[in-house]
């Protein structure tokens, strides 16, 4: 019988949540008896394969290109799942969203109090069409597609993503203990 398919991707995130899923050591093993990777930054699959059990999203949606990974996770996943607090509401990407982004481009490439935040001699601000255009500001992925599942932290601790999902692909009820969800 075929596996259950689980797909991954980090959009405006840090990759901590992925290094939190590795971070269940011996028990990928297990995860690989139990699922196949499907597209994710794990086995470096680029698109779909076909339709997938579960989505895990890092990272809300800082630009256009976010929206457009997100939509189409959206499609192709029966169960939607926010990993992380920057997918569940934009984590530390959204402390842009009380500055006009005019004013943020500025500020990390040419006119910062202590010098642009990055090299740019010619002090231009990346305008190559290639680029995605950036967001007004930054979404949780649940103001963009419909989430059926938000697991909390920065990262979500490596116990937290394996219990959740060893229920779901049991057909349990994703009911954690207090412990693995409390961040005090
Ligand atoms: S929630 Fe924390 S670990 Fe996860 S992507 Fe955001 S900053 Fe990184």
């Amino acid at each position: 019988m075929a596996k259950p398919k689980v797909a991954t991707t980090s959009l405006a995130g840090c990759f901590g949540c992925h290094m939190s899923l590795l971070d269940i050591d011996d028990r990928i093993l297990k995860l690989v008896e139990l699922v196949d990777f499907d597209k994710s930054p794990i086995d470096d699959i680029k698109e779909f394969t076909g339709p997938v059990d579960i989505g895990l999203i890092e990272g809300g949606c800082c630009n256009e290109e976010n929206v457009r990974v997100l939509t189409d996770f959206r499609k192709h996943c029966k169960i939607l799942i926010s990993v992380g607090d920057c997918a569940i509401n934009g984590g530390i990407p959204a402390m842009r969203n009380n500055i006009p982004l005019k004013e943020c481009f500025e500020e990390a490439y040419s006119e910062s109090r202590l010098g642009p935040a990055v090299h740019n001699p010619t002090n231009q601000i990346p305008n190559d069409p290639e680029l995605p255009l950036l967001l007004d500001r930054v979404y949780p992925c649940s103001e963009v597609v419909k989430i059926d599942y938000h697991l909390p932290g920065c990262p979500p601790p490596a116990d937290t993503l394996w219990e959740a999902l060893v229920a779901l692909l049991t057909d349990k009820p994703v009911e954690l203990p207090y412990e693995l969800i409390k961040y005090d």
